[in-house]
């Protein structure tokens, strides 16, 4: 990190911020030139505050010149991390293929849906139970009745399956979900990510509607930061000023991230979409992008979905899309793991 200091600042000002970081662990590099006077901080300044130090009276600006996360940080961990989730790998060889309907409906839907996308290949089954609805009046989820019915596909099919926590409140209804997501409109909610800091589960984390990498990175490393490093990042779309598709997706983020983290990234092309046909071409970029992993919403009738039906693939669609993302993840030598 990089302090320049005002011009006019006193030489005992500056030898009392030179101690002050010194006492902080960290060693200064001191350059006094004729009009400023720059302090080069280095060891861990993750802990340090920017804005905090902008505010003190004699320094002018600060600069960060490495990253403020560390437990998420390549540079820290070279190697991919492989996420296990539910005895599915995340990360690393294979490309994993989550699927299944916005929201469990009823016992036969996700039971059908669960055999559907197996039969095609899924890795894992996807199903909301706990529903973050723009409108109070939209369908809410089926909660704890959801997470059960979505525990009888998981019996019926043995797809480990996904599911989003938006409140602290319900997480003993967790304890037997394979991997946990936070979903965009909670990715800074930065109470539920400590919580779950604290957790074993694996978690799939997904990028907030307007939302950095950088920032993204930093709710990952809340999850970090309190011991549970098995965290998947999902990039699913951002506002920006297009509004022909429901999200733009940000498939730049991939190979960013790839460099940045070695967290597994997978992609949701549903929800950036908004449009069931947009859903196989973005799927296909995302695999050709490097990302780890596809997140895809289907339902046995999307015309009658209780959400989301208009991006929702149908199984038969669903079954195409898998038959060509199957021999492209092989071409990429990431195939995705056959069932059991
Ligand atoms: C979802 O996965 O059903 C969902 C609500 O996604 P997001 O948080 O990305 O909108
Ligand atoms: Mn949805």
């Amino acid at each position: 990190m990089i302090v320049i200091l005002n011009h006019k600042t006193k030489k005992e000002d500056v030898s009392h911020l030179v101690g002050e970081f010194e006492q902080m662990g960290l060693r200064v590099n001191l350059s006094e030139g004729e009009n400023t006077t720059i302090l080069g901080l280095i060891g861990d300044t993750s802990k340090l505050d920017i804005d905090v130090l902008s505010g003190f009276p004699f320094v002018e600006s600060v600069k960060r010149v490495s990253e403020p996360y560390k437990s998420a940080n390549r540079k820290m961990h070279p190697e991919d991390t492989i996420v296990n989730a539910g005895g599915v790998k995340i990360g690393g060889e294979n490309f994993c293929v989550i699927a299944g309907p916005c929201s469990v409906e009823t016992e036969e839907q996700i039971i059908e849906v669960a055999q559907d996308v197996k039969n095609s290949g899924a890795n894992m089954l996807r199903g909301g139970a706990f529903k973050p609805r723009t409108s109070p009046y939209s369908f809410q989820g089926l909660e704890g009745e959801g997470i059960r019915l979505l525990l009888e596909a998981k019996k019926a099919t043995g797809l480990p399956i996904v599911t989003e926590i938006m409140n602290l409140n319900y997480l003993d209804f967790f304890a037997d979900v394979d991997l946990i997501q936070v979903g965009a409109r909670n990715m800074q909610n930065f109470d539920l990510l400590k919580e779950l800091g604290h957790s074993d589960k694996p978690i799939l984390l997904k990028r907030g509607l307007a939302n950095t990498i950088e920032e993204w990175l930093m709710s990952a490393e809340y999850i970090m930061a309190g011991g549970n490093k098995n965290v998947i990042l999902c990039e699913r779309g951002i506002r920006t000023f297009e509004t022909c598709m429901r999200n733009t997706l940000d498939i730049s983020a991939v190979p960013m991230l790839k460099k940045l983290t070695h967290l597994p990234v997978i992609v949701d092309p549903s929800h950036a979409a908004g449009l069931s046909w947009m859903v196989p071409p973005l799927a296909r970029t995302a695999v050709a992008s490097g990302a780890d992993g596809l997140m895809v919403e289907v339902h046995n009738n999307p015309a009658k979905a209780w959400s989301d039906g208009a991006q929702s693939l149908n199984p038969a669609q669903f079954d195409e899309l898998m038959t060509d993302i199957k021999r492209r993840a092989e071409f990429e030598s990431r195939p995705i793991a056959a069932n059991k």
